[in-house]
C-alpha cells in the first residue's frame, strides 16, 4: 500500500482497496487535517516533557473533559503496550501487590507484564502459559461461553466466576469490549459487579480502551460506559495519534499522588508537541465530523445488513457489537457450533480479491472482525455487504 485516502488504501499499481479493519486511522488515512497539524508543529519545534509547551496541556486537558471524573492525570508514551505496563505499574506501587486477573482470549500488549495479562498470547503458540501471579476469569462470550445469552443473568454468572478467582488483587485489567478474543461484546451487568468484586477485594480496574475507546462503539465515547462502570485506570492508544505512534494512561488524582514515590516515570517522546497537535487534531476532527453518531449509525445499518445475510447463510452463526466494531463468528453448525475457521479465511480472501479489506480474529479463528476507519460511511456499509453475499454465496455453491 502507497496511499491512504479516507476509509481507502491505495497500492502500487493504482488499486483502491476498502479498508474494513484498520481502526488506527480513525478518522481517516492520511487525513488533511491531522497532516497539517503534525507537518505545522514539526516545522515550528518538536521537544520533550522535559520542556513545557501548551499543547501538552491542552491536549490532557481535552482528554480529562472526554473522561468521567475524576479521572484527570494523565500520562504520556508511544504505545498501548507501553500504556497497559505504565497501568500496571501504578496498581501494583499503589496496591503494594503483586497479583493480575485478566480474562481468557484477552491482549493487552507486548511487554513482558503485558504478555503475562495476555492469554492470547501466554496460552498461544510459543507461550509459556499462565504466570503464577496471574488469575485468568472465562471469558464473557454470550454466544460461546460457559454462560450463554446478552442478559444480566449471564453477566452476574460471569462477574460470579472473576470473584471466585480473586485473592489479592493489584488489578484487573479488561476490554469492555473484546477485540483479539474475537469482538465480544459480554452481557450487561457483568463488569458492573466484576468492579465491585474487585474493588471489596482491594485492586484496581483497568479499562483497555485501547481498540474501542474515541467514539468506535458509537452509542458512547467510551467501550466501558457501555457497561455503566467507571474504571481506575483508562488505557489509549492506536486511534488517538491516526497512525502517529501515541498513547496515554488517565487515572485519578488520589492514585496518580500514591503512585508518585519518588521513583518518577519518563517518557522521552511520550507527549511532545507534534504528538499533542496530533491528538488535538483528531480530537476535532471526531467532534466536527460528528464520527461518534457516524459510527453509531452506520454500524447500526452494516448490523442490520449482516444479519439479513445471516438469515439465508447457515454458515454464519453470530453477528454482533456495536457501532463501528463489529465481528461475524461462522460455525459449521448453528447447533454444535463448530468454528469455521478455514471457511472465514476463504471468505476473507474472496472479499479482499474484489479489494475489500478484512481479516479474522478471536481464539478459534473463525470470527470476522470489522472495524474500520470511522469515516466509514453507508455506501461503504453497502459495498462491504455487497462483497460478503458474494463471497457466502460462492462458498455455499
Ligand atoms: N491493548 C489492546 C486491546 C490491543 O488490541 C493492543 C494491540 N493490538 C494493545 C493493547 C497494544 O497496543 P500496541 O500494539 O500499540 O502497543
Amino acid at each position: 500500500m502507497v496511499r491512504g485516502e479516507g476509509a481507502y488504501l491505495i497500492d502500487d499499481t493504482g488499486r483502491r482497496y476498502l479498508d474494513c479493519v484498520n481502526n488506527v486511522a480513525h478518522v481517516g488515512h492520511s487525513n488533511p487535517r491531522v497532516v497539517a497539524a503534525l507537518s505545522a508543529q514539526a516545522t515550528a519545534v518538536n521537544t520533550n516533557a522535559r520542556y513545557l509547551h501548551d499543547h501538552l496541556v491542552d491536549y490532557a486537558q481535552a482528554l480529562a473533559d472526554r473522561l468521567p471524573d475524576p479521572l484527570s492525570v494523565c500520562f504520556f508514551m508511544n504505545s498501548g503496550s507501553e500504556a497497559n505496563d505504565l497501568a500496571m505499574r501504578i496498581a501494583r506501587t499503589v496496591t503494594g501487590r503483586t497479583e493480575m486477573l485478566t480474562l481468557a482470549g484477552g491482549y493487552h500488549g507486548n511487554s513482558q507484564a503485558d504478555i503475562d495479562v495476555s492469554p492470547y498470547k501466554y496460552a498461544g503458540p510459543g507461550g509459556g502459559g499462565r504466570p503464577a501471579h496471574v488469575l485468568e476469569a472465562p471469558m464473557p462470550d454470550p454466544y460461546r461461553g460457559r454462560h450463554r445469552g446478552a442478559t444480566p443473568e449471564s453477566g452476574r454468572a460471569y462477574a460470579a466466576d472473576l470473584e471466585a478467582l480473586v485473592h489479592e488483587p493489584a488489578a484487573f485489567i479488561s476490554e469492555a469490549l473484546m477485540s483479539c478474543a474475537g469482538q465480544i461484546e459480554p452481557p450487561p451487568a457483568f463488569l458492573e459487579h466484576a468492579f465491585a468484586a474487585v474493588r471489596r477485594a482491594g485492586g484496581l480496574c483497568i479499562s483497555d480502551e485501547v481498540q474501542i475507546g474515541f467514539g468506535r462503539v458509537g452509542d458512547a465515547f467510551w467501550g466501558f460506559e457501555t457497561q455503566g462502570v467507571v474504571p481506575d485506570l483508562v488505557t489509549l492508544g492506536k486511534p488517538i495519534g491516526n497512525g502517529h505512534p501515541m498513547a496515554a494512561v488517565i487515572t485519578t488524582p488520589e492514585i496518580a499522588a500514591a503512585f508518585a514515590n519518588g521513583m518518577e516515570y519518563m517518557s522521552t517522546f511520550g507527549g511532545n508537541p507534534v504528538s499533542c497537535a496530533v491528538g488535538l487534531a483528531v480530537l476535532r476532527e471526531i467532534d466536527d465530523r460528528e464520527l461518534q453518531r457516524n459510527a453509531r449509525e452506520t454500524g447500526r445499518h452494516l448490523l442490520a445488513g449482516l444479519r439479513e445475510l445471516a438469515a439465508t447463510s447457515p454458515l454464519v452463526g453470530d453477528c454482533r457489537g456495536r457501532g463501528l466494531f463489529l465481528g461475524i463468528e461462522l460455525v459449521r453448525d448453528r447447533k454444535t457450533r463448530e468454528p469455521a475457521p478455514a471457511e472465514a479465511a476463504y471468505i476473507v480472501e474472496r472479499v479482499r480479491s474484489r479489494r475489500v479489506l478484512l481479516s479474522t480474529d478471536g481464539p478459534d479463528h473463525n470470527v470476522i472482525k470489522i472495524k474500520p476507519p470511522l469515516v466509514f460511511t453507508r455506501a461503504h456499509a453497502d459495498e462491504l455487504l455487497d462483497r460478503l453475499a458474494q463471497a457466502l454465496a460462492e462458498l455455499a455453491a
